[in-house]
């Protein structure tokens, strides 16, 4: 799997500006609502709110996934983590690094 940094700019771009697109904020949204529940934990008949939503298959990876809800799942904060670490190849030196930015992410939506 490949992350952000091996992408090209153009691509960089178009990933942030699609997370900080409204379009994103009602998919993602309309997903919470569908499915309140961390669908990991839920795997491990644990009940946990989910905060989050993943895109199972990765921008880096599909673009053009961005918005079908086939390929969003609700996660909570820690699935959501450790799921981005495993898409990153398990390089838990990027953890703080990807947690602050999607720190920055939730609070831009709460702004909303
Ligand atoms: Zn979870």
């Amino acid at each position: 799997m490949k992350f952000l940094n091996h992408l090209n700019t153009d691509q960089q771009k178009n990933i942030r500006k699609f997370y900080n697109s409204r379009e994103w904020k009602q998919v993602r949204n309309h997903k919470i609502q569908m499915n309140p529940l961390c669908e990991h934990c839920d795997d491990k008949d644990i009940i946990t709110p989910a905060t989050d939503v993943d895109h199972i298959t990765p921008l880096s990876v599909d673009f053009s996934l961005r918005t079908d809800y086939d390929n969003l799942q609700s996660l909570c904060r820690q699935c959501h983590v450790d799921k981005t670490i495993a898409d990153n190849g398990g390089n838990r030196a990027k953890q703080s690094r990807i947690m602050n930015g999607m720190d920055r992410l939730a609070k831009e939506l709460l702004d909303e």
